[in-house]
């Protein structure tokens, strides 16, 4: 695989006190690390900001390097990507944001908490099937924490590239089948909170397990509370049920997080995957 990692700033437009000096400390060993691991690496630096083209480099996966800067107190790493431009980056970013987070033990900011973070120039230099995930590892603003940066830059490096090399492992992994393949979120019990349903680019696949009987799920918004379902849906089971058809008279899934409910009379075992449509 093709894999581009850019240190931000360095011969480009200067970043935060100290956060130069912290990237040059990692930079290294993301490139190295994944050279070892076999994929074929090409790097960039902040010169990329002065380029004027639009998604000229084509890549499997695109990496931005930085670090966050703000008052001393603050503590924590951000992860950003542009999924509309770069349709599966939100995949990555999920899968560094665990690794990273194992690895660092530093608070998790948040996905894309500033529009920069969010629509990094870097986005618009890559083609569209370049996945592009941006990571501040750290603020350099916290002497505590810039300390931890420099001196665990390789641990933390290791951690970014081991990321993108499982990421990029897991289709060649195994065949999927199209219901078994994606993102799982599993669980047990008669009431079910599902996240950030992004069913424009997803289908949301229900596997159900243990129930004794017939049971009805009802699905509800989770942010305005409002019934997906009119009078629930039938679902029998140790099948796959599609999310979508849960919502029963065409109401339309949109983006946005989800409840489950079912009235079974105990728990039972639940499963959904994600699977890109
Ligand atoms: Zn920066």
């Amino acid at each position: 695989m093709r894999i581009a990692v850019q240190i931000g700033h360095v011969n480009g437009k200067a970043g935060a006190a100290y956060e130069e000096e912290t990237l040059k400390l990692v930079f290294p060993h993301v490139v190295q690390r994944l050279k070892d691991s076999g994929q074929s690496v090409t790097t960039f630096d902040g010169s990329l900001q002065n380029e004027d083209g639009r998604w000229q480099y084509d890549f499997d996966v695109a990496v931005f390097l930085h670090c966050d800067s703000y008052a001393v107190t603050n503590s924590g790493y951000s992860i950003g990507y542009w999924e509309e431009e770069h349709p599966g980056s939100e995949k990555l970013a999920r899968v560094m944001k665990d690794v990273y987070s194992a690895a660092s033990g530093l608070p998790f900011v948040g996905y894309n908490i500033t529009v920069g973070e969010h629509h990094y120039y870097g986005n618009r230099r890559f083609t569209h099937r370049t996945k592009c995930v941006l990571i501040e590892l750290g603020f350099v603003s916290n002497p505590t924490e810039r300390k931890f940066l420099q001196t665990n830059s390789q641990i933390l490096a290791y951690a970014v590239a081991d990321s993108i090399s499982l990421y990029l492992g897991r289709p060649a992994e195994k065949t999927p089948s199209k219901e078994e393949d994606g993102m799982l979120y599993e669980g047990d019990g008669k009431k079910f909170v599902f996240e950030d349903c992004y069913v424009a680019r997803y289908n949301y696949f229900l596997h159900t397990r243990g129930e004794s009987k017939e049971i009805t799920f009802t699905l509800t918004s989770h942010e305005t509370q409002i019934p997906k379902t009119s009078d629930g849906q039938d679902l029998h089971g140790h099948k796959v049920h599609n999310l979508q058809d849960v919502a029963a008279y065409s109401k339309t899934l949109t983006k946005g997080s989800y409840v489950l409910e079912c009235d079974s009379d105990s728990s039972i075992h639940w499963a959904m995957r994600e699977v890109p449509k």
